[in-house]
């Protein structure tokens, strides 16, 4: 089927309008009408190569809402009518150690991302979300509550679920002090979720303006980050420090920041290598970790804490030809708290 969507040709041009092809339906596949698809800085880091060479054409895009217009003759698990999301994988191995444990986004042989890649035929070009339709295997896709305002979910699928595993995995929860680096796309949800969980919440953040839109979203305290000194006044210790910045920051002060055994998670991927002072680690047992994403099982149980607790990110929705723009304004953290598409005006 023709789809219309937007396309970067290479790493510094603009975003333009695009006809494509979606492929006819699989027997397990389901095509859907996209509604709203979220902006990722990935999609601009990725567009930019600011992680390395990268595939063009590229149709950006990995938070996607959409409803199900056609379903594949053996595909079961949703109707015509469903509004469904699709996050940052679309295929994987299947069969390797960590597909089996639905951890998809860690597959041994690598998970087939929504775009900037080839499909595991290895010659078809991955188009992401920037588009008005999509076609997906089922099993790669999500169920979304109907409560969920529609254009404020598209993000859980990238941005949401980003943070929402480390949390889980880390254990946030009455009792912890989760602190987050960065109040962006990724940082809004992770306020949200570790608030939910039960957890004492600190944002760091270099844009002070941000602070009441923090204690609004659950924050406990709030630490602007533009004054280093601040920062290395602090007594406080934390369990759990998740860095979401999408820029090149020095760690180490936060490391100094972690209790006994804490951990600081970096999700946050500038492409730019950084260095460790070891001792930091050293002297309290503390972790450096990294986390990518979820799998297909904890992606549906955090669509379903949203409806449970009513959470989705806050956004600004803008029409196809405003992209450009507001990659601009992501990129100079302008944006509250996510821009997302409104899939009608491809
Ligand atoms: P975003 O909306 O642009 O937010 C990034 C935040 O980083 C900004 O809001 C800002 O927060 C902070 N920041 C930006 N420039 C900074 C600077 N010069 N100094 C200090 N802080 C700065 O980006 P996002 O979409 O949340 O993505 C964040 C990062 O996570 C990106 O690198 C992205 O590629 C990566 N990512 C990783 C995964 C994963 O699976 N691990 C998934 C998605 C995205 P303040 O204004 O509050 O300081
Ligand atoms: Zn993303
Ligand atoms: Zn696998």
């Amino acid at each position: 089927m023709t789809s219309r969507g937007y396309v970067a040709h290479a790493a510094t041009s603009a975003l333009v309008p695009y006809e494509f092809a979606r492929r006819e339906l699989r027997p397990h596949d389901v095509a859907r009408d996209v509604l709203y698809a979220g902006i990722c800085h990935s999609d601009i880091h990725q567009a930019r190569e600011e992680w390395g060479p990268s595939l063009f054409p590229m149709v950006p895009g990995h938070e996607i809402i959409g409803v199900v217009s056609a379903v594949g003759a053996a595909a079961t698990k949703f109707r015509v009518g469903d509004r469904i999301g699709l996050g940052v994988f679309v295929d994987s191995c299947r069969s390797c150690e960590n597909c089996r444990a639905g951890l998809q986004q860690y597959c041994t042989k690598g998970m087939t991302p929504t775009y900037n890649a080839y499909e595991r035929d290895g010659t078809t070009i991955a188009f992401g979300g920037y588009a008005n339709q999509f076609v997906v295997d089922e099993t790669y896709a999500v169920r979304v509550a109907d409560s969920l305002d529609p254009a404020g979910a598209a993000p859980l699928l990238c941005a949401g679920i980003t943070l929402y595993s480390p949390l889980r995995h880390w254990g946030a929860g009455p009792g912890k002090r989760v602190a987050i680096i960065g109040l962006g796309g990724l940082g809004h949800m992770g306020v949200q979720f570790a608030h939910a969980m039960g957890a004492a919440v600190t944002v760091f953040s270099h844009s002070a303006h941000k602070r009441d839109d923090a204690t609004a979203l659950g924050a406990d305290h709030f630490v602007v980050t533009s004054n280093p000194a601040a920062v290395d006044a602090l007594d406080e210790r934390y369990d759990l420090i998740i860095n979401s910045t999408s820029a090149d920051i020095d760690l180490n002060p936060y490391l100094r920041l972690l209790a006994l055994d804490g951990a600081l998670v970096i999700v946050g991927l500038s492409g730019v290598p950084v260095t460790i002072d070891q001792q930091l680690l050293l002297r309290a047992r503390r972790s450096l970790a990294g986390s990518q994403i979820g799998g297909l099982d904890e992606i549906q149980e955090m669509m379903d804490f949203c409806a449970e607790h009513d959470i989705t990110s806050l956004v600004e929705v803008i029409n196809a030809d405003y992209i450009n723009e507001a990659w601009t304004r992501t990129v100079a953290s302008d944006v509250t708290y996510r821009f997302v598409i409104d899939a009608t005006t491809f």
